[in-house]
């Protein structure tokens, strides 16, 4: 079934839920839409889930909480916490779940949590929740031939599902699909959709194995940025796959920005790893480069193919999360302990001229 329309609500987890903070929500979320509305008990936000399930709509619940101080109960996390767990049983699959709030938006820790419990976003930006509705409406009047989501069922025109899959999913791993494209059933149809079905033309057609990695730190805090991985994958460096006609050094800058969404400044070289195979296709080429942020711009917390979200983590924090594998622990730990970073003048081009750089030892 196509949902015609979707139904937004604010869900307040607040002691003061008509506070000036769900005012400002409305303001910036909904000027003139009249299907925002806000509760605060779990008795109202139960009407709402069985009203949007009778008329086909699809939710959208923003939960908005704030942490209350260290050491002090905590009922509006409880609220919260229920109210989210009260939308993932009941029978609305198609449920997107937006948890605002600044406290666990900047914790990675606390992302992991309530990613587990339900939510498909944390975010404390106001700018960051509007875009995302506007997505989502935008995908409820796309057009041309339908395509069934794997993972809830919802039917959209094929680029709207595109979108959907991993704002809706991200979390759930691979699941095979039809392709209404190919009239294929792909194994992987988020992976088929993201690489073959790219309306930007983008560079993921293009693959060499050679790869950019960066370890980025946040010289106010010493904090390290990390990214959440798709498909629960687990957090891991920011970095991927050079293009082909592409510099080392610009596929670090456009992997930080496109999966962490923080515009970062590359410093120095950690280190420069060759892995020799005897295909020639797969000797491996791999660049650690070390980088600090430009400004204090939040990173990305919209989910997409690039990833789940990202987060600036500290070294404590590291050890709680899931991570991808332990490379960030080495390189976090390096960089904190003042291990050598090499200038970025020795990774060149042939036809460079030599840059000279006083002997360090
Ligand atoms: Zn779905
Ligand atoms: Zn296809």
């Amino acid at each position: 079934m196509i949902p015609k329309k979707s139904n937004v609500f604010l869900f307040q987890a607040s002691p003061d839920p008509g506070s000036a903070r769900s005012s400002s929500f409305e303001q910036a979320i909904a000027p003139g839409n009249s299907t925002l509305h806000v509760c605060a008990t779990l008795e109202t936000l139960n009407v709402l889930i069985k009203r949007a399930n009778e008329n086909s709509g699809l939710l959208i619940v923003v939960v908005g909480y704030e942490r209350a101080t260290e050491g002090k109960d905590d009922h509006m996390w409880e609220l919260a916490t229920s109210a989210v767990a009260q939308i993932r049983n009941s029978n609305l699959h198609d449920a997107f779940v937006v948890l605002w709030s600044a406290s666990e938006s900047a914790d990675a820790v606390k992302r992991s949590f309530w990613q587990r419990n339900g939510a498909n976003m944390i975010t404390e930006s106001l700018d960051s929740v509007r875009s995302v509705l506007t997505t989502i409406e935008t995908q409820l009047s796309g057009t041309g031939p339908l395509s069934t989501c794997p993972y809830c069922q919802i039917e959209l025109p094929f680029y709207s599902l595109r979108i959907h899959m991993p704002l809706f999913h991200i979390q759930q791993g691979n699941k095979p699909g039809l392709c209404a494209l190919c009239k294929f059933t792909h194994p992987k149809l988020a992976v088929h959709m993201s690489e073959a079905h790219d309306p930007s033309q983008s560079h993921k057609s293009k693959r060499q194995p050679v790869f950019s990695l960066v370890v980025a730190r946040r010289p106010l805090d010493g904090k390290f940025l990390m990214v959440d991985e798709v498909c629960s994958w687990g957090w891991w460096l920011p970095g991927g796959g050079v293009d082909i006609g592409e510099s080392l050094a610009n596929a670090a800058l456009r992997e930080t920005l496109e999966e962490a969404g923080v515009d970062v400044e590359l410093k120095g070289i950690l280190r420069v790893e060759y892995t020799p195979s005897p295909h020639s296709s797969q000797s491996r080429l791999r660049v650690i480069y070390y980088a600090e942020p430009k400004d204090l711009t939040p990173p990305k917390c919209i989910p997409n193919y690039e990833s789940a979200g990202a987060c600036w983590v500290s070294l404590e924090q590291l050890k709680l999360l899931h991570l991808r594998g332990d490379e960030p622990i080495k390189w976090f730990q390096y960089v904190a302990d003042g291990g050598a970073i090499w200038p970025l003048s020795i990774l060149a081009t042939e036809r460079e001229n030599c840059v000279f750089v006083a002997n360090p030892f």
